[in-house]
């Protein structure tokens, strides 16, 4: 079972998922203001969730807003993938403008997880894929037993992500798309932003975008 909020002046898709016996993920917590961490909080209350983890697909801003909340009141370990954290001057000062355009705040990230490792949870397992394009750590967690994957700002509903950061690269982008696709076709694609959709209309969708 999956929850959707969307957070944030940026629009981001938050996500619930019930993994089976009472436990939960919550994918790109990006709940910002008080109300909204409220809001998350009261429906994993009510629903008497156990946030196992808090799975970040990227460290952007507006997708991390959460994970210190999680920690704090469900003790939820958050994850992410190395090749996302911010880069520091010798100063240990992180290079917030060219890599952090809207921080005010450093994601907490307890764990970092590689393409091949699997997390168990509930009653599911959830695949880590490396989808690098977006960012350089970019990931996408694939859920199979839940026909669900969750790809970040990889992909928006029929087109490719946006690539306005100046560590965003097309060609790595294709191929992590390319690598998306080859999961089944019944797979639904949840996304960062904007409405899910299933493997096989993306397929339909992005096919000549893919080309060049
Ligand atoms: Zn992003």
């Amino acid at each position: 079972m999956i929850h959707r909020f969307v957070f944030n002046p940026f629009l981001e898709n938050t996500y619930v998922v019930d993994m089976g016996n009472k436990e939960a993920v919550v994918i790109d917590p990006g709940c910002q203001t008080r109300r909204e961490k409220q809001e998350l909080e009261a429906y994993i209350r009510e629903k008497e969730l156990v946030v196992r983890y808090t799975l970040n697909t990227h460290l952007h801003v507006d997708h991390i807003y959460g994970n210190e909340m999680l920690k704090e009141l469900f003790a939820s370990e958050s994850i992410a993938n190395i090749s996302d954290q911010i880069p520091r001057e010798i100063t240990e000062k992180p290079i917030r403008r060219r890599y952090w355009p809207f921080a005010d705040i450093e994601p907490q990230i307890d764990r970092y997880v590689k393409e091949g490792d699997k997390l168990v949870v509930g009653e599911n397992e959830i695949h880590i894929l490396e989808t690098p394009g977006h960012s350089p750590g970019g990931l996408s967690y694939y859920i199979p037993k839940l026909k669900m994957v969750f790809v970040g700002d990889l992909l928006e509903k029929a087109k490719l992500g946006t690539l306005e950061y100046i560590y965003s690269d097309k060609e790595q982008m294709k191929q992590s798309v390319k690598k998306i696709l080859e999961l089944p076709q019944e797979t639904l694609v949840y996304y960062g932003h904007g409405d899910f959709s299933s493997i096989k209309q993306e397929k339909c969708d992005l096919g000549t975008d893919l080309e060049h």
